[in-house]
């Protein structure tokens, strides 16, 4: 190793035995759980399950799951899928050892799975032996104008809690798999997404909780696995007191959160907040750096009901904003438990979670 590695692994160590904040990575393959390991990632604060399913293999299985309008067609696609999920977090527990791992139930809307050029759908109608016509009125059915505020999250799994059953299903026997196979003491964390009402989680809870316990007891072992949910709505933030009550952990979701907090779409704001940005109406764009008296004060209320419904409860962050160093000091001063960032992001975020250790030094939680 170069004499330049040495100092840097030596400033990492320093940053390390500072910093109070936990560094955990958003990671959904065994290659970039890797990637982050080698950068010092002390557990994936966010996997999330989408893009598993538009792999070459899955993609056409999952479109006929989401286009069957019988329930039955549905399980039957997703008993496909099963063994596929299974892998993908067979994998993944083992790239990350005994480090904690939050695993995410789907959460785009439908839509984003499906064709929307009329020759793409066309050749789907053949692929699926459907006439075009029919195909194209259920696509149609699930197109939203405002999808981001839509059919999506949790509340997929209202509709459709066969999604998520085979999910949980899934996780569950992986995590046996990887318990009796390599002998590490996996403790799934199942995050269920876009919750806003304490109804609304304890319904997806109730599937989790359900199939889970099915899982484990069918097979006559020992698990153990956490429940929580993202904190992302505002409405989430401001009862956390009731939602604490049902959840194990919370992890913000600050790229939901702030474009519910300022109503600003995340796909397409970025064009007028250059402006604004310009015209010094924002000094930061949000989405890159938490506002502090906007989304950062939803955050404070959430952490303080959260706390008082449930001391214990585990705190992080998952949004973008996980990997920012302005925004991981609020983080610090907060008293979450850790920070989720993407891999490349790993290093730095422990820098910047030692530094803010250092700014804060006699103050933190
Ligand atoms: C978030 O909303 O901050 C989040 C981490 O989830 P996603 O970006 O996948 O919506
Ligand atoms: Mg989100």
């Amino acid at each position: 190793e170069s004499q330049l590695t040495e100092n840097f692994l030596e400033l990492m160590k320093w940053a390390d035995a500072l910093r109070r904040l936990k560094i955990r990575t958003n990671a959904d393959t065994p290659r970039d759980t890797k990637q982050a390991i080698e950068f010092g990632a002390e557990g994936i604060g966010l996997c999330r399950t989408e893009h598993m399913f538009f792999e070459e293999s899955r993609i056409f299985v999952m479109r006929k799951m989401i286009l069957s309008r019988r329930e039955e067609e549905r399980r039957n696609a997703l008993a496909q899928l099963l063994p596929m999920q299974r892998e993908d977090f067979v994998e993944i527990f083992r790239a990350m050892g005994d480090r904690p791992v939050t695993i995410r139930l789907l959460d785009p809307p439908l839509h984003e799975f499906l064709p929307h050029e009329e020759e793409d759908i066309k050749h789907l109608a053949e692929k699926m032996q459907v006439p075009y016509r029919q195909l194209l009125e259920v696509v149609e059915d699930l197109k939203e104008m405002n999808p981001m505020l839509g059919h999506r999250g949790c509340r997929l799994a209202v509709t459709y809690p066969e999604i998520y059953e085979m999910q949980v299903q899934a996780i569950i026997e992986a995590a046996i798999i990887v318990k009796e196979e390599d002998g590490i003491d996996v403790i799934p964390e199942i995050m269920i997404p876009l919750v806003g009402e304490l109804k609304e989680l304890q319904y997806n809870k109730d599937i989790v909780l359900r199939k889970a316990r099915e899982v484990i007891e069918e097979q006559g072992v020992d698990l153990n696995y956490l429940i929580g949910t993202m904190i992302e709505v505002p409405r989430a933030a401001i009862t956390a007191d009731d939602i604490a009550t049902e959840a194990e952990f919370f992890s913000f979701g600050t790229n939901d959160l702030t474009q519910m907090t300022f109503g600003y779409s995340r796909d397409d704001a970025g064009k007028f907040i250059k402006e604004y940005k310009e015209k010094n109406i924002l000094e930061k764009d949000p989405f890159q750096r938490i506002d502090r008296k906007g989304v950062g004060k939803l955050m404070e209320i959430a952490v303080k009901l959260g706390k008082e419904a449930r001391p214990d409860i585990k705190l992080g962050i998952c949004g973008e904003h996980g990997g920012d160093p302005n925004s991981i000091e609020f983080c610090h001063i907060l008293g979450l438990d850790y920070v989720s960032c993407s891999p490349y992001r790993v290093p730095v975020a422990r820098l910047a979670a030692a530094q803010a250790a250092i700014n804060n030094k006699g103050q933190s939680k």
